[in-house]
């Protein structure tokens, strides 16, 4: 099923057609508060009231023109004077590949450089990361931009093989991390196929960076899961090692696991919730099915409704 439905979310045909059924609209909705701006600051003041902080991620993905690579960095400089007139804390997040990364790896460092230099240098601008043919120049322009902007972040994923040593090369930088399992379909020769694997992976790697973040040598660990049971093995770490609380970051998407969103901000875990808007959603959403089989259910019964 979910090799099904990572094939179906880079489907041509699908994404152009898909999107306008109103049962597969009413199923997006789950996972994002609506298209525009406005939804997602909206969606952000609620989160705010309790306690939890949120990211913003304008749609889009693998774009083919350089003016449209333009405009997405002009967007996000709007979005920036936007969380800033309504005194929000949110920060944004940004695909390389919606930069034109896909059109020249020159073109999307300068596009994510006027972003960087928007930004207040207190918050961090924070890099996806996309399929595993996209990591190697995703790492190499991460460098390049915190060499200049310590406030960048980059987004590592526990599936790969590779990422313990991309990990390591990365510390001496002092990064900023977030830390996914990983949300692409990848062959077995570069990552790991079984959950329990994945899931060993990530509590490795993630008690490094919260070492390394204690040490110095980690700017900021964020740790992007929505899965209970590693959250409670790595909150016990936490305790255990006398970390403080707010040095535990744990950020989710909108929708997914409120409860224990609103847990971790009562107990006085940093609780994060990336907020997706726009229209460019279908693939993204098809990826939010893959991950859990009961969202095609979800999907079933809006038929039905
Ligand atoms: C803030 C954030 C940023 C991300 N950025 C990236 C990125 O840049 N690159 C990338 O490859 N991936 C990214 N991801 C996606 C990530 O890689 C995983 O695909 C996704 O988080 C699901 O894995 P999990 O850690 O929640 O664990 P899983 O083992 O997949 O899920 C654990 C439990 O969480 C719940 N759950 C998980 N996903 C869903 C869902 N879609 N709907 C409902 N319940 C769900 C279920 O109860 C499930 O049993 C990001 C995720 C987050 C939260």
């Amino acid at each position: 099923m979910r090799s099904m439905l990572l094939a179906a979310s880079q489907n041509v045909w699908l994404r152009d057609h898909a999107v306008n059924f109103p049962f597969v609209r009413r199923s997006v909705s789950r996972f994002m508060p609506g298209e525009t701006l406005d939804a997602a600051i909206d969606a952000a003041q609620a989160l705010l009231q309790k306690n939890i902080g949120s990211i913003f991620t304008h749609l889009g993905e693998n774009v083919a023109d350089r003016a449209e690579a333009h405009n997405v960095s002009d967007h996000y400089l709007e979005v920036l004077d936007c969380i800033h007139q309504v005194n929000l804390p949110t920060e944004v997040s940004v695909k390389l590949t919606q930069l034109g990364l896909d059109l020249s790896p020159d073109l999307c460092f300068e596009n994510l450089e006027r972003i960087l230099q928007h930004e207040h240098p207190s918050k961090t601008v924070w890099v996806d990361m996309e399929a595993s043919n996209y990591v190697d120049v995703t790492l190499e322009i991460y460098k390049r931009a915190l060499r200049a902007y310590p406030n960048a972040g980059i987004c590592l994923q526990a599936y790969l093989y590779r990422t313990k040593k991309d990990l390591a090369d990365l510390l001496p930088l002092r990064p900023a991390i977030r830390l996914v399992k990983g949300a692409y379909k990848e062959p077995d020769s570069i990552a790991f196929r079984k959950k329990s694997d994945v899931d060993e992976n990530y509590f490795v790697l993630a008690q490094e960076m919260l070492r390394a973040q204690t040490a110095g040598s980690c700017a900021r660990a964020a740790f992007g899961t929505h899965d209970v049971q590693l959250i409670r093995r790595l909150s016990d770490y936490v305790v255990g090692q006398g970390i403080a609380k707010t040095q535990f970051e744990v950020e989710m998407l909108y929708g997914i696991q409120r409860a224990e969103q609103e847990r971790l901000a009562q107990a006085g875990y940093r609780s994060v919730v990336l907020v997706a808007y726009g229209t460019y959603w279908y693939p993204w959403f098809v990826r939010r099915l893959a991950e859990r089989p009961a969202n095609v259910w979800f999907l079933l019964r809006n038929v039905l409704a």
